[in-house]
């Protein structure tokens, strides 16, 4: 099959060079020139494990390519994938479809022969319906079917997540296409990769659902946290004690400082304007992004009473700033509204990330940025960890409590037990654990 992805970022790349991996013939198309320039060069713009070598491998068979020219791949592609951005519109939490009706117009003026145009971005219900109008409006003879193929690979595991998903969700009434989507994922099918047939609509509505299902999951086991301080439980017990029950599974059942990232607080956002839309509200949802914000904004104020209530002139330093390990995506992560909640407290900033650094020097341009975990440390009273890094999961503690000024540790992942960080003398608070 004749594949164009168009847009390039963590989606668009990483499907892009999973379909190479399966055998397709797959141009990725992005209108970002640096980008395009820096791959066609053998570079890969983001950080993601094991990409690296997937797009070199595909490239070197001749089975990937990269272009900003988008008219080319799309006339002489089987099967069109728009996998561009779908932000937060400014001042209404609307996801902004500019980027994929812009795509869906280009396209429909370079189709040639029978072609089926689908989502991956993540769109709200009916977006499937305009993309079609769209390119009919544009192009009334063109030979087109339009379908949804929602995305679920998470940032940081997305190549495994791409090759082993749970499950594939295809919205599309069309025959045509049906078969060809199911050509396109024959590898994951043969693999016993589930893949759900359903309609347009229900499968732009299943990708949201299921976002902020997750989303809300990690905001009750945050309360529960809050609870779990104030009665002296313990949080990673409790989670431990539901999770094991099959109905209600263990995983995103960590606490923390709350979710960020590229597409939770988002995707949340747009569902709980979906809904109101149509008269439909979700009151669950609305309270979890407020649950949410609020908690991202209190995780400076838990940083300022572990040293007394009063940051003036102290120094804090932090340990990862990603909104979470394996990636170098800075969007919409917790490391953001705690470092700019400690600078309005009047504390200075030290922070580590072992790749996020370059991205966040563009969100939080003052503070001061560290070689590593321990030279972030030097002359802090306190350190607070914000991403669990592999990196960070083993400090030398003696060496740490050695070059800060005071030995306070905040750890918002509940990476350390509060039991080995008294026995190295710290004073530690984590999530939903007390304070030892
Ligand atoms: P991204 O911002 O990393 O990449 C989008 C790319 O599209 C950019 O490189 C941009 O230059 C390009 N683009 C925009 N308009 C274009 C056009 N007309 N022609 C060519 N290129 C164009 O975004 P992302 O994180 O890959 O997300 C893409 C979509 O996938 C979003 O809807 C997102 O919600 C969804 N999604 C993301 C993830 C994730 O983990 N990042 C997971 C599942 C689904």
């Amino acid at each position: 099959m004749h594949i164009a992805m168009i847009g390039t970022g963590y989606v668009g790349l990483v499907s892009g060079a999973c379909f190479a991996d399966f055998g397709h013939h797959v141009t990725c198309v992005d209108k970002d020139g640096d980008k395009i320039a820096a791959l066609q060069q053998g570079e890969i713009p983001i950080f993601e494990p094991g990409l690296d070598a997937l797009v070199a491998a595909n490239v070197k068979a001749g089975r990937l390519r990269f272009t900003t020219d988008l008219a080319a791949p799309v006339a002489e592609a089987d099967a069109v994938f728009i996998a561009v951005g779908t932000p937060s519109r400014r001042g209404d939490g609307h996801a902004d479809l500019s980027y994929v009706y812009a795509a869906a117009k280009e396209i429909a003026a370079a189709l040639a022969g029978f072609t089926v145009v689908i989502t991956k971005s993540t769109v709200p219900v009916g977006t499937g319906d305009e993309v079609e109008r769209l390119i009919r409006e544009a192009n009334p003879a063109a030979d087109v079917a339009v379908a949804s193929n929602p995305e679920f690979l998470r940032e940081g595991a997305a190549i495994r997540d791409f090759k082993f998903p749970d499950r594939i969700v295809v919205g599309t009434s069309d025959e045509r296409a049906r078969k060809a989507i199911g050509e396109i994922y024959r590898p994951l099918s043969l693999n016993q990769a589930p893949v759900m047939y359903t309609a347009r609509r229900t499968a732009e509505l299943i990708k949201y659902a299921a976002n902020a299902f997750l989303a809300t999951k990690i905001t009750f086991i945050n309360e529960i946290a809050d609870l779990a301080e104030k009665v002296g439980a313990d949080v990673q017990d409790v989670a431990r004690g539901i999770g094991m029950d099959n109905r209600i599974g263990s995983k995103f059942l960590h606490a923390g400082p709350g979710f960020g990232g590229s597409c939770f607080p988002k995707d949340t956002r747009a569902l709980v304007k979906i809904a109101l839309d149509h008269d439909a509200p979700l009151r669950i949802v609305e309270a979890v992004l407020g649950v949410n914000d609020n908690r991202k904004r209190a995780m400076a104020r838990k940083v300022a009473h572990a040293l007394g209530g009063n940051l003036r002139g102290k120094t804090v330093a932090v340990l990862g700033l990603t909104f979470k390990p394996d990636t170098d995506d800075m969007r919409e992560a917790p490391s953001i509204p705690l470092i700019t909640g400690l600078l309005d407290m009047g504390a200075k900033v030290r922070a580590f990330d072992p790749v996020g650094m370059e991205a966040a020097k563009r969100e939080l341009p003052d503070i001061v940025y560290c070689d590593d975990a321990y030279d972030c440390a030097d002359g802090a009273d306190a350190l607070v960890i914000v991403t669990e890094w592999v990196q960070f999961r083993a400090l030398d503690l003696d060496r740490l409590k050695a070059v800060m000024k005071q030995a306070v540790v905040v750890d918002l992942r509940n990476v350390y037990r509060p039991e080995e960080m008294a026995a190295a003398g710290f004073v530690y608070e984590g999530v939903g654990r007390g304070k030892v």
